[in-house]
C-alpha cells in the first residue's frame, strides 16, 4: 500500500487520520520516522502554519506529508484562540488547563456560538494541496462525555445534543472539521489516480 506521512506527534489526531485512511495509505507518523522534535508553527494563519509542517518533513525526508492545523474561534470572544488554540492558557498548556480558561471567560456568557476550522495542507510529487473543514458549534456550560481531545468535551455541534467528547470517534469524524478537510483530499487523491483503489 502506498505510504503517506502524516506530520503531528497527537496521538489522537493520527487515530483520526488512520481511520479515515484506512485501506488507501498506509499512514506513517513523527514517530515512525523517528523524529521526536517538534515542528515550528509560527504563521499567524491555520493554513500558514499547515503549510510550515507538511514542508518541513516534505524537505527533511523527501516523502510525501500532509499536515494540518485547527483552531477554535469563538463569537463572543472575538474569533480567540482561533490560531493559538494550543496556548490559548499558555505555552505548554494542557486540553485541560485551556478548557478551564475558555470556560471562565464564557462565564456568564449568553452567546455561545464557535466554530472548529481545519486547513491541511499535502505535499505531494513537489506541489503543495490545501484543503479546508469547518463546523459550527456551541460551547457548553461544561464539560460532558470522556471521548475524543481538546476542546471535544465543551463542544457541540449544531444539530447534535451531544458534544464531541460524548460522540463516537466515527460520527465524529464524519461531521468534523477535520473529517470534512480529509475528506476533500481523499477527493482529490482518487480522482487523480494516487489511491490503490481505482
Ligand atoms: P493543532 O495546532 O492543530 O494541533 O490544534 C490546536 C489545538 O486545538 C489543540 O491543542 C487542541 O486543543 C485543539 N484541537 C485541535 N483539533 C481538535 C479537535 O478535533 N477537537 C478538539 N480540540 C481540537
Amino acid at each position: 500500500m502506498k505510504k503517506l506521512v502524516f506530520a503531528t506527534h497527537n496521538p489522537y489526531k493520527l487515530k483520526e487520520i488512520r481511520a479515515l485512511l484506512h485501506g488507501l495509505f498506509d499512514v506513517l507518523s513523527l514517530k515512525e520516522l523517528n523524529f521526536p522534535e517538534d515542528i515550528p508553527e509560527t504563521g499567524k494563519t491555520l493554513a500558514e502554519n499547515a503549510s510550515q509542517k507538511s514542508r518541513y518533513v516534505y524537505d527533511r525526508f523527501g516523502l510525501d506529508c500532509f499536515a494540518d492545523d485547527t483552531g477554535l474561534e469563538v463569537d463572543a470572544l472575538d474569533g480567540a484562540p482561533g490560531v493559538y488554540s494550543a496556548r490559548f492558557a499558555g505555552e505548554n498548556a494542557t486540553y485541560d488547563e485551556n478548557v478551564t480558561k475558555l470556560l471562565e471567560a464564557l462565564d456568564k456568557e449568553k452567546n455561545r456560538k464557535a466554530r472548529f476550522k481545519t486547513v491541511v495542507s499535502l505535499w505531494l510529487d513537489g506541489k503543495e494541496y490545501l484543503f479546508d473543514g469547518k463546523v459550527e458549534g456551541r460551547i457548553l456550560l461544561q464539560r460532558t462525555g470522556g471521548g475524543g481531545f481538546g476542546y471535544d468535551p465543551v463542544f457541540q455541534p449544531d444539530g447534535f445534543s451531544k458534544s464531541f467528547g460524548e460522540m463516537s470517534s466515527e460520527l465524529k469524524n464524519r461531521i468534523s472539521h477535520r473529517g470534512i478537510a480529509m475528506n476533500k483530499l481523499i477527493g482529490f487523491l482518487k480522482s487523480n489516480g494516487f489511491t490503490n483503489e481505482d
